[in-house]
């Protein structure tokens, strides 16, 4: 098995990367937490104005942080490898394809996908024994979203939605580094989230709860376990990217039959598993925007989600 470190150095993520405005948690999850009255003096002023946007999405960095303590989620044993080709021929397990837009406003978003960061962490996820290949198809889709196709046993990550979270994170007023920085993160989140409905259906586990609240405790603690020092960091993303996805309601009521829990709650469900991962450290998000009540559960709350994904996938794992 690949050591945490290695895994974290395969993604081009080491301590000397470009630093983040603000704390640890990045301008992102403090401009949501403004959004919804609970900025805390923690957050610091966002960096980068709009007038600085160019729209390349081309360049991505990693962030800073220290060292996650947990134990790794999945074996991440597949991470060693050539990171572009996910699985070899004849073998089973997700396989990453990156097909070129044919819009040509989509283009630029190509260099997000292409990223070594996305194929890093499907590959890793390869620890796990799967019956079938199971493609994990970046494409145009003429929609925003991303999905889990069971029928066909894949997985579709739509350009669209990348287009999608970098209008939402740079509405925020962030520039286009740092808008670009916060979609591959958003983006990476959401393949995780994919991924696990995946490995529901494909090997066709059970599931306490809703499973979309299920997958997303995966792949929060997916990101917190296997990817040390900014994992977190790119869950809180995902978690502010939710909360950007659905906060376009109006005066629309919300949705309360949809499988989805609303986008707030999805936001802070993702910051209190961060939170409990290591309450030390993350202790900046309390009392803002994690109120104290929600905050003391955090710990407790985190150590169940994650053992419940462990057992799920203890017999599921790859026998060195
Ligand atoms: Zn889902």
């Amino acid at each position: 098995m690949a050591s945490k470190d290695e895994l974290g150095e395969s993604l081009g993520v080491t301590r000397s990367a470009r630093p983040r405005a603000g704390a640890w948690r990045g301008a992102a999850v403090c401009a949501v937490a403004a959004l919804l009255g609970a900025a805390s003096t923690g957050c610091g002023k966002a960096k980068g104005t709009a007038e600085g946007s160019t729209g390349s999405a081309a360049t991505v960095a990693g962030g800073t942080g220290t060292d996650a303590p947990n134990a790794g989620l999945v074996n991440a044993s597949g991470a060693s490898g050539s990171p572009e080709v996910a699985t070899a021929p004849g073998k089973t397990g997700f396989r990453f394809v990156v097909q070129e837009p044919k819009k040509a406003e989509l283009k630029m978003y190509r260099p997000l996908f292409d990223h070594k960061r996305l194929a890093t962490v499907i590959a890793a996820l390869n620890g796990i024994q799967l019956p079938r290949d199971v493609p994990v198809v970046a494409g145009e889709c003429g929609q925003v979203n991303a999905m889990y196709m069971p029928k066909k046993h894949m997985v579709s990550v739509c350009y669209e939605l990348a287009d999608e979270f970098y209008k939402k994170f740079s509405s925020l007023g962030h520039d286009d580094q740092t808008a670009s920085d916060e979609t591959l993160n958003a983006l990476t989140f959401t393949v995780l989230h994919e991924i696990g409905h995946a490995i529901i259906g494909e090997l066709e586990l059970g599931v306490t709860g809703g499973e979309e609240d299920a997958v997303d405790d995966f792949a929060t603690a997916f990101l917190i376990d296997d990817v040390p020092n900014v994992g977190a960091e790119w869950a809180s993303d995902g978690a502010v990217a939710m909360y950007l996805l659905d906060s376009d309601k109006g005066s629309k009521k919300p949705a309360y039959f949809d499988e989805h829990s609303m986008g707030e709650q999805r936001f802070f469900n993702i910051l209190c598993m961060v939170l409990g991962s290591n309450v030390e450290k993350f202790k900046g998000l309390v009392p803002k925007p994690l109120p104290e009540r929600r905050a003391v559960r955090c710990e407790d709350e985190y150590k169940k989600k994650d053992k419940a994904w462990n057992v799920m996938l203890e017999p599921h794992k790859k026998k060195k």
